[in-house]
Formats: C-alpha cells, sequence, structure tokens
C-alpha cells in the first residue's frame, strides 16, 4: 500500500515541481504563476505541451530551447526530480495519512523557498502566506479526522517557538537574518510542532548547523568573504527536510526511553 502511495506521490512531484520551475521564476519577478504559458526566456516562443513535460522534455531537448537552441537551465529538471523526490520520502515517512496532504504543501513550499532565496536573497510573503492559507486547513482536517488535536495544539506552540526563537536571533543580527527567515521559521515550527517540540528545536539545531558549516566552507574557499550574505532560507528548509525525514531516529537515539 505504501508504495502505491510512493509512487503517485513521486508522479504527483514531478508535476508539482513543474508548476514550482514557474513559481520560482515568475513570484520575485512580480508575475503571475498562472498565466501567460511557459515561454523560453531566451527566444520567448510559448513552449508546446509536447516540451512541457517535467524531466523528459529537457532529456529529449538535451537541455535546449527547441526554437532558439538558447541552453535551458539543469535548474528546471533539478527542481522536477528534487520535488518528487521530496514527495516519495513523505509518502514513505507517513504512509497513507491524513497529515500527508499538508506535508506534501510543506515540502513543495520549502523547494519554492530553497531556489528563489538562492538566487534573490529574499523569502517572499507571496510563497510563505498561500503556504500557511492551504496547510493550516488541512492540518485542521487530518486534525478533525484522526482525533489528533493535541497534534494541532503543539503545531499553534511549535510555530511560536520557532517563529520567537528566530525573531531573537533577527533582533540581534538582523543582517545575517532577515524577516523572511522569521516568518518562514513559523511555518517550519507548525509543521515540526506537529511531530512533536522535540523535532522543532531538532530542526532549528540542523538548520543551524548546515548554515554555519556552510559559511565556513564558503569562506575558506574563498568563494565568500566573511561578510558577504549568504542566504539562510535554504538551511532552515534542509534543517526541517531533515527532522520531519529522520527525526524520530535520531532523538531516539539520542535519548533513549
Ligand atoms: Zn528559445
Amino acid at each position: 500500500m505504501t508504495v502505491a502511495v510512493a509512487v503517485v506521490c513521486g508522479l504527483l512531484g514531478l508535476a508539482v515541481g513543474s508548476f514550482l520551475n514557474v513559481v520560482i521564476y515568475r513570484v520575485p519577478r512580480k508575475e503571475s504563476v498562472v498565466r501567460p504559458r511557459s515561454r523560453c526566456p531566451g527566444c520567448g516562443t510559448q513552449l508546446a505541451d509536447r516540451d512541457n513535460i517535467p524531466v523528459f522534455s529537457w532529456i529529449l531537448l538535451r537541455g535546449r530551447c527547441r526554437t532558439c537552441g538558447e541552453p535551458i537551465s539543469a535548474r528546471y529538471p533539478l527542481v522536477e526530480l528534487g520535488t518528487a523526490a521530496l514527495f516519495v520520502s513523505a509518502a514513505l515517512r507517513f504512509g497513507l495519512d491524513w497529515v500527508l496532504p499538508a506535508y506534501l504543501v510543506f515540502f513543495a513550499a520549502l523547494v519554492a523557498v530553497t531556489f528563489i532565496d538562492l538566487e534573490h536573497y529574499i523569502i517572499p510573503n507571496r510563497i510563505v502566506y498561500p503556504t500557511l492559507f492551504v496547510s493550516v486547513p488541512l492540518l485542521v482536517l487530518a486534525a478533525a479526522a484522526q482525533n489528533e488535536w493535541s497534534e494541532l495544539l503543539r503545531a499553534g506552540e511549535g510555530a511560536a517557538l520557532a517563529w520567537g526563537f528566530l525573531l531573537v536571533v533577527h533582533l540581534i543580527q538582523p543582517r545575517g537574518m532577515g524577516f523572511g527567515d522569521v516568518r518562514l521559521a513559523a511555518v517550519l515550527g507548525l509543521f515540526l510542532g506537529w511531530l512533536d517540540l522535540r523535532h522543532v528545536f531538532l530542526g532549528m539545531f540542523l538548520g543551524f548547523l548546515f548554515g554555519s558549516v556552510s559559511s565556513i566552507v564558503l569562506v575558506v574557499m574563498r568563494r565568500r568573504g566573511r561578510k558577504d550574505q549568504i542566504p539562510f532560507g535554504p538551511f532552515l528548509a534542509a534543517g526541517a527536510v531533515a527532522a520531519v525525514l529522520f527525526g524520530s531516529p535520531i532523538i531516539n537515539w539520542y535519548s533513549p526511553g
């Protein structure tokens, strides 16, 4: 059964990843994500359906536009494959559970946040607010369907905790931690809190760990100066994903019984 759910989620992930490519390109440019249809950024030709199939079109076209031959960024298939992999992981983690759709929305949002923050150094409200708008009702639905009201309460606590924690970091170090990160933390806290509050701490800890290690590596490799800005959203996102997928084994190993 779980295998069937994983396969369905994987295919869904490819389709959602294709939409996320549109979101990642257009939201920072303040364009509509619904219209018009996707165009080649090089020549402006509208993509035919056959050239708009996730991953496969990119491979068949060898990463170039059919009309003008302009290279198409490897980010497109990467986002699609990454989203599919995250959706499969969520399916394997939760199985056929009422809470699964909410976590798919969560993971999809994290993919968009990661790639937008890497390129533009912002975490747009146009990602964070719609994510909350969709996922909070999904969590309430899951709580109602499975009588998991204590999980829902903890999700609220987790959101408040993570938001408050990053707010303090932001006030101390406004250059290193933008307010977009603070808003994102509320979303992370919500989903980690649903699992339990230890997951909130673990997720934040891993986010800061990934962020610090990467900063040190970049400075040592002289890819970045010590004072250059490094986007923090991708690390928070990676920490949260790691905590959702592997948090329980890590926590049990660290504090048995
Ligand atoms: Zn073109």
